[in-house]
């Protein structure tokens, strides 16, 4: 992590305006004073902790307000599995894209997707190429294959040692699946890897998880098989760990790009030259020829697949439902592909081989969350597959739209009018009367005009 010596010289000058290296030194020592009041802690939400870390904050009664509501004190123990010491809620725009039409091996039909963002231009852009996609009779997606890991690691004291664990661990497959699944009605063990370095063992449990992400089904189903481990294994290890960062949890990894982790997706549609030209103000040739230099950006810049903004829209489709945020680290990753066809039509791809999503478990039972999953229909057991393949043909949306953008020069355009646009004033009465929501001094035309200026945005 290099920094250019001109700029180390930059960065010191301005740090040093005014002051001294021993201010400076100052600053960065430990600092043994008293401590400020340590956060009450509590497990499930109660009246009387929420009151207790108010205090503590002592803020403005607006600023607890804000958080506190009473909708969210009526529903405090909602989120009693989800956040320790609870102070209140956050809220968020949600937007719709859609339709989406999606002729997947699990999901049939058109989706209306909420997107919860702060970012504008993200909502339009993905809903104008959801709208292109089922114009165009809806992208194709397939489950290609699924599996979420778990990999403990076990340390030696030589490679001796190791080697009989291994021969061991071989043994017992049975074993750990029955250990495994004693935890779990919907997990099942799957295969179980073996990587040495040095003294050092990583076994790599995979297991499929029903209709849950299942990040936590797989630790306690993990912990499980550890424990038969520290049972019945005849070489002790000298030290082990439920997960020793080989599974790649909630990080790009190569590994993970390479297999799968959560539901690997792929999703394609073939473009009318006439219709992406109307919609997108673009030519099939234009995209594909931006695909081409984008992947070849995507290499210089040591990107781990090519794609250009799987985040944007699994950030704010996981945060609407209730998915786990932190694996877009993983899930947004993936390949996409453009092509001219020998009829000129726009062939688009895209594959996610990272794709951590579930229909039941973690945050999907929020009442807000819970909400989202039923506007597209799928909430509960048995819509986890069909949750990817939506997933993935919302991605495709995206890369449609922002390469449209991008060849069309809407790019710059789309963002500076809707995300520098004046803030709108807080409506006073009938929230249904849109002229009451208009930005300040916006006319209903001019409104108009700014959500076709939306349809022409790619978001970033
Ligand atoms: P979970 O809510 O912990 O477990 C899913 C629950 O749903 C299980 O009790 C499962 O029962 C039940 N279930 C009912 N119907 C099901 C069906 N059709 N398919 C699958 N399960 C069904 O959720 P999770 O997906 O395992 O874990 C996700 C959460 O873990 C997220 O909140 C994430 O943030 C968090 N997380 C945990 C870790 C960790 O290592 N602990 C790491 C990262 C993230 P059975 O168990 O009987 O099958």
């Amino acid at each position: 992590m290099p920094t250019d010596h001109r700029r180390a010289r930059m960065f010191l000058d301005r740090l040093f305006q005014g002051r001294s290296l021993d201010e400076l030194g100052h600053r960065l020592k430990p600092k043994h004073h008293e401590p400020a009041e340590k956060v009450p802690r509590g497990f499930r939400p109660s009246l009387e902790g929420l009151e207790q870390r108010w205090q503590l904050l002592a803020t403005r009664p607006e600023t607890r307000g804000e958080l506190a509501d009473p909708e969210t004190l009526r529903k405090m123990l909602s989120y009693q599995c989800s956040a320790e010491n609870f102070i209140g809620t956050v809220k968020l725009p949600v937007g719709l894209a859609g339709p989406l039409r999606v002729n997947g091996l699990f999901a049939q039909g058109d989706y209306y997707i909420p997107l919860a963002t702060t970012e504008a231009a993200l909502v339009a852009s993905y809903s104008r190429g959801a709208q292109l996609i089922t114009e165009a009779g809806g992208c194709t997606a397939m489950l290609l294959n699924e599996g979420v890991t778990r990999a403990p690691g076990f340390a030696f004291r030589n490679l001796r040692e190791a080697g009989r664990f291994i021969v061991w661990a071989l043994s017992q497959m049975e074993e750990f699946r029955r250990a495994a699944e004693a935890t779990t009605r919907h997990g099942k063990l799957i295969d179980m890897r073996i990587t040495v370095e040095g003294n050092h063992v990583y076994l790599s449990f995979e297991f499929t998880t029903g209709d849950a992400c299942g990040q936590n089904m797989v630790t306690l189903a993990t912990e499980a098989i550890c424990e038969h481990v520290n049972a019945h294994a005849p070489v002790r290890p000298q030290y082990a760990f439920v997960e020793a960062n080989l599974s790649g949890d909630k990080k790009a990894s190569a590994q993970s790009f390479l297999t799968v982790r959560g539901k690997k997706v792929t999703a394609e549609v073939i473009l009318p030259a006439d219709l992406v030209g109307s919609c997108l103000h673009a030519t099939p040739g234009q995209m594909a020829n931006y695909w081409q230099m984008s992947a070849i950006g995507g290499v210089l810049s040591g990107t781990l697949g090519v794609q250009g903004h799987y985040a944007n829209g699994l950030t704010a489709l996981y945060i609407a439902c209730g998915q786990d945020v932190a694996c877009v680290a993983e899930s947004a990753v993936g390949v996409t592909r453009f092509e001219v066809t020998p009829q000129g039509e726009l062939y688009a791809a895209v594959t996610l081989p990272n794709l951590m999503v579930g229909s039941v478990g973690g945050g999907t039972g929020l009442p807000s969350q819970q909400a989202c999953l039923d506007i597209l229909g799928l909430a509960g057991p048995g819509k986890a597959a069909a949750l990817a393949e939506v997933c993935a043909g919302l991605c495709l949306a995206g890369e449609l739209s922002i390469i449209g953008a991008l060849c069309a020069g809407d790019f710059a355009h789309a963002h500076r009018c809707l995300a520098r646009a004046k803030p709108a004033r807080q409506p006073s009465d009938s929230p249904f009367d849109i002229s009451k929501t208009l930005p300040v001094g916006v006319p209903l035309g001019r409104f108009r005009q700014d959500q076709a200026v939306a349809a022409q945005a790619g978001a970033s």
